[in-house]
């Protein structure tokens, strides 16, 4: 079975996914991660991402997709696996269904974690860095001991730049634009999953990974 994830960032989908992918058997793939693992085994398909990364240029789609095909090949792909971070796009989306296609399979749910914008504007902001030793605190959550100092190292707490609140509404309306596409496209051919998460909801993004493997559970065996 295969599971895209969509879902805007800090939706908490990524926690999600690696719940899913790990009590169901499935490989756990982030585009993120294939990047850094090709680059740092300096794989053909890693080096030639560099040489596009090193110009400050974006990887071609077509690279990313044949990293993404190579690692369909792999053992633990046995039973499919759950999808972070791509498609990205339509165009990406439509290869995808042509490589599992050649493997026999199909995209079974792309599973939309709905989390409102403000909710995750708020729950970013709330996010302080340590300049000393990267420690990450949250002033609601798990506030220092004293405000703005480190518990661990003394060192000065602040706000990253892409964690002030402009910063990520922005990142929200490119991922809103940005991902259209893709919901009308998984709508379209009737696997689209939406699932409410969120202070609002009364669920966490876990809460939606645990009621959807029980599903999957139930209706697949
Ligand atoms: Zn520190």
């Amino acid at each position: 079975m295969y599971i895209v994830l969509l879902g805007a960032p800090g939706s908490g989908k990524g926690t999600a996914g690696k719940v899913i992918a790990e009590d169901l058997n499935l490989a756990h793939i982030s585009t993120g991660d294939l990047f850094r693992e090709n680059l740092k085994n300096e794989t053909p398909l890693g080096l030639e991402a560099k040489q596009y990364m090193d110009k400050g240029e974006l990887v071609p789609d077509d690279v990313t997709i044949r990293m993404l095909k190579s690692r369909l090949g792999e053992s633990d792909v046995v039973n499919g696996a759950v999808l972070d971070g791509f498609p990205r796009t339509g165009v990406q989306a439509k290869s995808l269904d042509v490589m599992l296609n050649e493997m026999g399979a199909k995209v079974d749910m792309a599973l939309n974690i709905d989390v409102p914008f403000d909710e995750i504007v708020e729950r970013i902001a709330n996010r302080r860095s340590c300049r000393g030793c990267s420690e990450i605190y949250n002033v609601v959550f798990n506030p220092p001991k004293q405000e703005g100092i480190c518990d661990k190292c003394g060192g000065e707490l602040y706000q990253r730049e892409d964690q002030k609140p402009e910063v990520v509404q922005n990142r929200l309306e490119v991922y809103k634009n940005s991902s259209a596409e893709l919901i009308n496209y998984y709508d379209a051919k009737h696997v689209l999953r939406t699932e409410k998460a969120g202070d609002k909801a009364g669920r966490t993004s876990y809460d939606v990974a645990e009621k959807i493997e029980k599903e999957i559970k139930n209706g697949w065996n």
